[in-house]
């Protein structure tokens, strides 16, 4: 089988990995990929957001299989496309319809997914600029701090977490003057949870449903958790307060509603569903719906399945997925980032990477980086994801410290605590 990936970070660069153990396997395609997806796969330079070069790649290149990587094709209707073209109707795209990843597009849209479908969720409102005064209402309403939610994307950015009542009305009407665009025309007021939060993975064909190994990963870019939000600095799996106990709610109350609830709305899904939870008093509730695998979790997640992965998409486009085994492997898996200095800040890219060579005992995907004449770059804020096995959740993460130490580049820094707040 000849499979296009489309992406460029540490999430391809795992999802190719595991891609290509499967025996299934011709030929791997990834656009736009990166240095180390190159060194693995064929790259192809072309944009997972230009339809048309896509169109004409999985012809030109006898594809049999589109993976989705991230959500901008996504949320902008690739599955769509693939559908309406004779060409290529035929050809399997893993991903939602358009419609499906909503879910993730709008986040007013997820929220009335979950109540349509009783899914735990936060209580909330959505407003717009014409009910300004009817939001402040609702503000004072709710307790101290408050959530509020630009309604589209946002690049991870568009979540403000307030303290004070009077700072969030300010707030509230920046984000409806435009503070992020059209991605703030609407804004999600929410009530504020109080818990863990962890990363819940589903593999569906729109029938049934695998639940893929879930995964805790560490936003901020400060140890402790603190400072400024960043595209993950790191990942472990699995998670110790997901228990079966803990997993069994999930199923049951958020993962069967969620695959249920797409069918009775019609909404065609063929695809990763990734469901941002969090734990509050034992009690499993939905804090967003992504429409495909999180980075770095998928840099942990793939190590932690057995079977192969291909058999699985394969069982995806062709709505067989019931009949898939999916093994899990229990041992550890951990994931640690190497970002560029100033990151999420402003930081220099082109910095030369030494010391690949000498990784040990560790698998290392690559995120931000390119290839020059004589030498790997840093070519993006997070550059490196160090995934390591372990009988142990510690002996992984020594496998990943100890290699990030021999890795090195201008600036470089990686969180020395991840993994430290579970058992
Ligand atoms: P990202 O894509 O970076 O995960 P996002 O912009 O899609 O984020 P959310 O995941 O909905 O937005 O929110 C970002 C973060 O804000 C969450 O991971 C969570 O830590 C926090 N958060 C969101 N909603 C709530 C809530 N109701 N209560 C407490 N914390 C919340």
């Amino acid at each position: 089988m000849n499979i296009l990936l489309l992406g460029s970070g540490g999430r391809e660069h795992a999802l190719a990995w595991k891609i290509l153990q499967s025996p299934k396997i011709n030929k791997l395609y990834v656009a736009p990929g990166n240095a180390g997806i190159g060194q693995i796969a064929e790259v192809l330079n072309i944009s997972p957001i230009d339809f048309a070069s896509v169109k004409a790649e999985v012809i030109d290149k006898n594809i049999d299989m589109v993976v989705v990587g991230p959500e901008d094709p996504l949320v902008k209707g690739i599955y769509d496309f693939f559908i309406n073209d004779n060409d290529i109707k035929h050809i399997p795209v893993i991903g939602p319809s358009k419609l499906g990843a909503e879910l993730e597009g709008s986040k007013d849209f997820a929220k009335r997914f979950m109540m349509r479908h009783n899914i735990p969720t936060a209580r909330y409102k959505s407003f717009t600029s014409e009910n300004l005064e009817e939001a402040y209402t609702f503000l004072e309403e709710l307790k101290v701090p408050y959530v509020l939610k630009a309604d589209g994307l946002a690049a991870g950015k568009g979540v403000l977490i307030i303290d004070d009542l009077n700072e969030a009305k300010t707030e509230l009407k920046a984000m409806l003057g435009g503070m992020f665009g059209d991605a703030s025309n609407t804004v999600v007021i929410e009530e504020f949870l109080s818990g863990i939060e962890c990363s819940v993975f589903v593999l569906t064909d729109g029938q049934s449903y695998k639940i893929l190994p879930v995964a805790k990963d560490y936003k901020r870019i400060g140890e402790g958790d603190t400072g400024p939000n960043t595209g993950g600095m790191g990942a472990v799996s699995p998670v110790s307060f997901a228990d079966d106990t803990f997993m069994k709610k999930v199923e049951e109350r958020i993962i069967i509603p969620t695959v249920k609830g797409l069918q009775s709305d019609n909404i065609i899904y063929k695809g990763f569903i990734f469901i941002g939870l969090i734990e509050v008093q034992g009690e499993p509730m939905v804090i967003e719906y992504n429409v495909r695998m999180g980075d770095p979790e998928t840099e942990v997640v793939m190590l932690r399945i057995k079977s192969d992965f291909v058999e699985l998409l394969d069982g995806v486009a062709k709505e067989t997925l019931a009949s898939k085994s999916l093994e899990i492997d229990n041992r550890y898996a951990t994931t640690v980032m190497l970002v560029s200095g100033g990151y999420p800040g402003d930081y220099e890219k082109g910095k030369t990477i030494s010391g690949l060579a000498s990784v040990k005992d560790s698998i290392v995907f690559h995120a931000g980086t390119a290839t020059t004449d004589s030498s790997i770059v840093t070519n993006g804020g997070r550059v490196i994801a160090i995934s390591s096995y372990g009988d142990s959740k510690n002996e992984a993460l020594n496998k990943s410290f100890a290699n990030a130490d021999k890795i090195d580049f201008e600036g470089k820094y990686y969180r020395k605590d991840i993994g430290f707040d579970l058992k």
